[in-house]
């Protein structure tokens, strides 16, 4: 292979830069800083015909333990800028997190929804993050925000796109479909005093501390099963007994069983076939097929 990209590192271990701490080497890597540095290792992929993977926040991923043969591209164009009174452009790489405070700081609302969840603005696109309304009623979605959004098209041009262009679903988008690259997204925001803003961030972190496994205590990549219509998998996968349920480091967790936590040592491997453990045992026990939400990445 032979690429032109500055900075290019090879057999780079892939496990820091995901939120499970699992996964093998990548036969190259680079780290992005700007757009330009962003399009330019596209470009050069696709030229060279070297397969590629786009990395935010490793948050909704699983690396094998193999690794990955091709060009891991992390993305770290991550500038923000306030565009008028309720308008905020944010590129690609930029983090939820940061975006909720520069928003919050400027008495928007619209991101403080997502607080506590580890995302790139490119990996909420990707699968339209989501996260339950106040009230508990409904689901809030990153499409409800989006505006605008340049990117790269897989034929290699630059489009301004609006937000019908994405087909958003539950869990879905066209990014999943074409091979299309987000570079920046400008959002619509509301004004809102920042006491209610706080109010939201308060609540969600206390639900999440409820219901969900901490990451700095138990690596994971969030909920691994799709809900199925209204049911929820963690349900059906508490209900089929499959709490505690180890194999190797992986666990089914105790606190919410659609989160699979790697206990300090699990291998790819382990969460592979705990995955398939709970789909055989969920269809045999309650007739339900699980389908997982999280991407694989890498040699099988
Ligand atoms: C503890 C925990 C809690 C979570 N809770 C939630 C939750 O409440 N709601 C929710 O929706 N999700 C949740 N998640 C899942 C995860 O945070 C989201 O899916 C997040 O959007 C992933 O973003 P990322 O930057 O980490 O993407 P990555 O995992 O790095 O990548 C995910 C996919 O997006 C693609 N991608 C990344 N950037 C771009 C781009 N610029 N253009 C095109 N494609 C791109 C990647 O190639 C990959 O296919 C949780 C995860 C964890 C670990």
């Amino acid at each position: 292979m032979s690429l032109n990209i500055p900075n290019l590192e090879r057999n780079k271990l892939l496990a820091p830069f995901t939120t499970y701490k699992i996964g093998g080497l990548a036969d190259l890597f680079v780290e992005v800083h700007t757009i330009d540095e962003l399009v330019h290792a596209l470009s050069e992929a696709r030229r060279n015909s070297t397969p590629f993977f786009l990395l935010g926040c490793g948050a909704n991923i699983l690396v094998t333990d193999k690794g990955f043969c091709g060009l891991v591209i992390r993305n770290m164009a991550n500038k923000v800028t306030i565009l008028d009174s309720d308008r905020v452009f944010a590129e690609s790489g930029a983090i939820i997190a940061d975006l909720i405070v520069q928003c919050y700081n400027r008495r928007l609302s619209g991101f403080e929804h997502f607080v506590g969840i580890p995302s790139t603005v490119g990996g909420a696109m990707w699968q339209n993050l989501h996260f339950l309304s106040p009230d508990r009623q409904r689901m809030m979605f990153i499409e409800e925000i989006v505006q605008t959004s340049r990117i790269f098209t897989e034929e290699g041009q630059f489009r301004t796109v609006g937000v019908d262009y994405f087909q958003f679903g539950y869990d879905r988008s066209i990014l999943q479909v074409r091979k299309d690259v987000v570079l920046d997204v400008t959002f619509q925001l509301s004004p809102k005093p920042k006491e209610e803003i706080q109010a939201v961030m308060d609540a969600n972190i206390v639900w999440r501390n409820e219901k969900q496994p901490q990451l700095a205590e138990y690596p994971s990549c969030g909920s691994v099963f799709k809900k199925i219509k209204d049911v929820g998998a963690g349900r059906l996968i508490e209900q089929a007994g499959l709490k505690g349920m180890r194999i190797g480091g992986a666990e089914v967790s105790r606190k919410h069983a659609n989160f699979i936590i790697n206990t300090g040592n699990a291998r790819a491997s382990d969460v592979l076939q705990l995955i398939k453990l709970v789909q055989e045992t969920v269809k045999q026990k309650l007739g339900y097929t699980l389908e997982t939400e999280i991407t694989m990445i890498g040699e099988l």
